[in-house]
């Protein structure tokens, strides 16, 4: 069984009320990738993440694992600091992620690797993910999955899953990819920890005055900021790393899910709006 904790049961209420009332014509999500609709690790002990799937798939060799991790060592800091002025920020976090996708097309990553990367279990969906996916297409609700990871990874995982359904939207990196699929770059609007924040405006939601935001850290949360005529339901998915901030997480998430939890809180939630 899930821990479920749920910070205001009456604001809680109103807004499942809202949700209710709207119906599947006006609600839409907005969920993160990245240990939120997957586990933060495998079984075996190993984490998941869109970039890591690469590393541990050990396509690059060791050059390209050790100058990841000297990468990590040299820019975690700045990404964790709360004392840093926001231009500081951003700047490191772009130098971090170019840096990142210098090191893909340095050692060769190719569209192949790609679809070998998604073929495999590199990530594993929470419990109950692939059902939340189907109910979303039934319901024709759009789920917008906004991520700072690797947009060619987690769309390979999700077509080799048949889950790239028509309701899914990808937001994320991508990277550009030469006549013999070797990669020869990346987007040039990246999308890193830093900036991840109100990359959703309300004009990507249409109508849809109602949308569920999923998340796991704290910047997750404000992936979608209230809006006036709006109602936001953020679940937000606590991992062994930020167990720490359950009271944190409880004033920014409606509702949070700790004890490495599945779907099916969420599943239930969104079944009553889905009939109407
Ligand atoms: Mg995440």
């Amino acid at each position: 069984m899930n821990d479920v904790w749920i910070a205001d049961l009456d604001v809680f209420r109103e807004k499942k009320d809202q949700f209710c009332s709207v119906g599947k014509d006006g609600i839409c999500v907005v969920s993160d990738w990245d240990r939120t609709l997957t586990y933060p690790k495998k079984a075996n002990g190993e984490e998941t993440t869109s970039y890591l799937a690469i590393v541990h798939g050990g396509y690059l060799g060791d050059g390209y694992r050790e100058e990841m991790a000297r990468l990590y060592v040299k820019y975690r800091g700045a990404e964790l600091a709360t004392d840093m002025g926001e231009a500081d920020k951003l700047r490191l976090m772009n130098e971090w992620w170019m840096a990142a996708f210098e090191l893909l097309r340095d050692f060769g990553l190719t569209r192949e690797m790609i679809q070998d990367v998604g073929a495999r279990d590199a990530m594993v969906l929470r419990e109950g993910v692939v059902d939340f996916f189907l109910a979303m297409n039934v319901g024709l609700v759009p789920l917008n999955i906004v991520s700072a990871g690797l947009g060619d990874v987690i769309v390979a995982f999700l077509e080799a899953r048949s889950l790239k359904l028509d309701c899914v939207d990808v937001v994320a990196n991508w990277l550009r990819f030469g006549e013999g699929g070797e990669v020869v770059g990346c987007n040039t609007s990246v999308i890193h920890s830093a900036n991840k924040t109100c990359l959703i405006g309300v004009d990507k939601l249409g109508k849809r005055s109602c949308v569920l935001v999923l998340g796991d850290t704290l910047e997750d949360a404000e992936m979608v900021t209230d809006f006036d005529g709006g109602t936001v339901i953020r679940v937000g998915f606590l991992n062994a790393d930020t167990i720490d901030k359950r009271d944190e997480f409880g004033k920014i998430y409606d509702v949070v899910i700790g004890g490495n939890g599945g779907f099916e809180y969420v599943n239930t939630l969104v079944t009553g709006w889905m009939q109407r």
